[in-house]
């Protein structure tokens, strides 16, 4: 499933030099974007970055200042809101209290004029969908927040939109049960294949369920990639950061030839080598970026491993899967290693204050020019 890949194939949406100002401010600047069919794609970026904005654009509650956004081909700023094939789940799912679970899903579908039977059927599809038939009679207040969180989504579905924006769907729900529901939210996207937008600001959250990921930064788009190529090859120290945890070596490159190169980090340092397509030339400056995981610790100095760096131990964390070891190398930079935990007490012969080796391979960062 790879849509974005097929120059042929006609996204659903699509963002053409959307602009968005409030007064002089400029909340999305000059933004394209595709998104498909059946995608489950997630807009993550800090806070007042525009990603509500991008939403609210959608759904109709506020119209782009430039550009133009199409649902399916047709532009829809002439289409209201209640027309557009696209509903919006927000965070507090804003159910009616005095309504049954089984009243709250057929609202919409009331409201549309359809008969009876044909409600009732479509009701019973979305309680079965959402594993809610036990509780259809029971009202918000009598069921889980959990359970809440699917009947907001059923009634989301029931009308059968074209698109769902999510603002959070999972924002109210603690931790544990909203790992659970992130699955269930993906099974229930895919039994539907309804295109999903979702908003968080949980990056782990984005990673799991989502098909693509769009970085944003200030009305901008930095990055879109799906999640593995976010976090393997991010194009910036910006993405880069954002997404899980990462070291940033800062230098000037000499090319070694054949997409070879050389960081120089410190002074009086050995240079780091790495690889990378892009083109970089003699001289420029640039950053490594080099998750801690990749990062290898080592008590003895090994033979034979790229990019061997001396250190000291400062401090180590201990999060039970795994421990992340921070080294501060002779130049005064601190580098994350981060080890799994495989096997018991494994690594406790390294502790603080210690000297150590680190390395990681050749391949194992990412070279990026901004
Ligand atoms: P959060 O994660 O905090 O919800 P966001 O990325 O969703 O943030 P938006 O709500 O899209 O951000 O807002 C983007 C920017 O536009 C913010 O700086 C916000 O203050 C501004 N903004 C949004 N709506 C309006 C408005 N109606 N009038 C003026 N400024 C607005």
């Amino acid at each position: 499933f790879a849509p974005w890949a097929d120059p042929d194939a006609k996204p659903l949406i699509r963002f053409q030099n959307v602009t968005k100002s409030f007064g002089d401010f400029t909340a999305i600047d000059d933004l394209t974007l595709d998104i498909f069919e059946r995608e489950f794609f997630a807009l993550l970026g800090p806070s007042g970055c525009g990603k509500t904005t991008m939403m609210r654009m959608l759904a109709g509650f506020e119209e782009p200042t430039q550009g133009r956004i199409e649902l399916a081909g047709r532009d829809i700023a002439a289409v209201p809101p209640n027309k557009r094939a696209v509903n919006m789940m927000f965070q507090s799912y804003a159910l009616f209290p005095h309504l049954s679970v089984w009243e709250n899903i057929a609202f919409g579908l009331r409201r549309e004029g359809k008969d009876k039977a044909a409600i009732a059927a479509r009701v019973e599809d979305m309680l079965k969908l959402t594993r809610l038939q036990k509780f259809a009679r029971r009202k918000p207040h009598q069921i889980s927040g959990g359970q809440r969180q699917r009947v907001a989504l059923a009634r989301s579905l029931a009308k059968a939109p074209k698109l769902l924006l999510l603002d959070e769907p999972l924002g109210a729900l603690d931790a544990k049960l909203r790992e659970d529901t992130q699955f269930e939210l993906m099974d229930i996207q895919e039994k539907t294949g309804t295109t999903f937008v979702i908003v968080t600001h949980d990056q782990e959250e984005a990673m799991t369920v989502a098909s693509r990921i769009a970085v944003m930064d200030e009305g901008k788009i930095m990055q879109v990639d799906t999640p593995d190529r976010i976090y393997e090859v991010p194009n910036s120290v910006y993405v880069a950061d954002f997404i899980g945890d990462v070291n940033i070596l800062d230098g000037t490159l000499t090319a070694n030839g054949e997409n070879s190169f050389a960081l120089h980090y410190a002074p009086d340092q050995a240079p780091i080598t790495a690889r990378s397509d892009r083109p970089f030339t003699d001289g420029q400056s640039a950053h490594l970026a080099i998750r801690p995981e990749k990062v290898a610790i080592h008590k003895e100095k090994p033979e034979g491993v790229d990019n061997l760096l001396s250190g000291e131990v400062l401090d180590i964390a201990y999060l039970g899967n795994l421990s992340t070891y921070h080294v501060r190398l002779p130049g005064g930079q601190v580098v994350k290693a981060q080890i799994a935990n495989t096997r018991r007490l494994s690594r406790r012969d390294i502790t603080w204050e210690d000297k150590v080796w680190i390395s990681w391979t050749f391949t194992a960062g990412v070279l990026l020019d901004q």
